[in-house]
């Protein structure tokens, strides 16, 4: 949790591909020395953020592309903003959460789920709100960032289903509890504590011999902080982005390229039925 990213900026200047079995690529390679890795792996664990999502047409909000390069997330999404004007908050947030409710999974989010059911993976953990990997059938999913399936009264505590939130919305242009405290959906605000997952997922990683990245670009803490707590003891590392991350020369396999096809890829070499899950 405590390497900045300037270390590993000097890392990745002064060792470009000095490991041999460094790979990179959506080759048969790199594919294949991935699945082995997932093989030989005897407590495997995936971390997934906004990429593993675009398949299903949930935007990255947080990314460089993101919604963030035209709204002002101080506004919409930081907790004091949420306080300050809930109905801004509200009429931003929640056609988008409904939008990600009615969201499929894709087969990123499947071949996750079968890995998980062939006991190659213990489970993932996720930074998306979506709820997407239980859609996709994995069990033991560790939502850091919390979800769109509730939300809760911030001064009684008191939960209640996204469809009362958004029917209040509808009328009211907020949704207040009955004691008349403001409900706020159950996902992290910037400005707020990760869910209690977070912490169960740093003592996961802490016996993980695999971290399988998929989909993030590891700059968010202190989720990003999970990738060096795991090669800090030895694990392995492989990386399936898009784009490049800070950790890409700390991986032992990195899949770089469409997370779709990748996921097809390796689920070929692996034989496990992305359609059947
Ligand atoms: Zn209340």
């Amino acid at each position: 949790m405590i390497f900045g990213l300037a270390f590993l900026g000097n890392q990745v200047a002064e060792n470009p591909g000095a490991d041999e079995t460094f790979a990179m690529g959506l080759g048969p390679g790199e594919i294949r020395m991935a699945a082995r890795l997932l093989r030989e792996a005897r407590y495997a664990w995936a971390l997934t953020g906004a990429g593993v999502s675009t398949a299903s047409g949930i935007p990255d909000f947080r990314g460089p592309q993101g919604l963030w390069r035209t709204h002002d997330p101080e506004e919409v999404s930081t907790i004091d903003g949420f306080h300050r004007n809930p109905q801004a908050f509200y009429s931003f947030w929640l056609w988008r959460f409904q939008n990600m409710r009615k969201a499929q999974p894709n087969p990123v989010h499947k071949l996750l789920a079968a890995l998980e059911a062939r006991g190659l993976l213990q489970g993932v953990i996720t930074q998306n709100i979506d709820g997407l990997h239980q859609r996709a059938g994995s069990r033991r999913v560790l939502e850091v960032h919390g979800h769109v399936r509730s939300a809760t009264c911030l001064s009684c505590g008191r939960k209640y289903s996204m469809e009362w939130v958004a029917g209040e919305v509808e009328r009211e242009g907020l949704a207040r509890c009955a004691c008349g405290g403001l409900v706020k959906p159950d996902v992290v605000l910037f400005g707020e504590p990760l869910t209690p997952d977070f912490e169960v997922a740093q003592r996961e990683v802490a016996k993980a011999d695999l971290l399988f990245v998929l989909g993030t670009s590891l700059t968010v803490w202190p989720v990003a902080g999970l990738v060096p707590l795991a090669l800090g003891h030895g694990a392995r590392l492989i990386i399936a982005n898009a784009e490049p991350t800070p950790y890409d020369l700390h991986s032992d396999v990195l899949l770089r390229g469409d997370l779709v096809v990748m996921s097809e890829l390796l689920a070929r070499v692996l034989e496990v039925d992305l359609a059947g899950s």
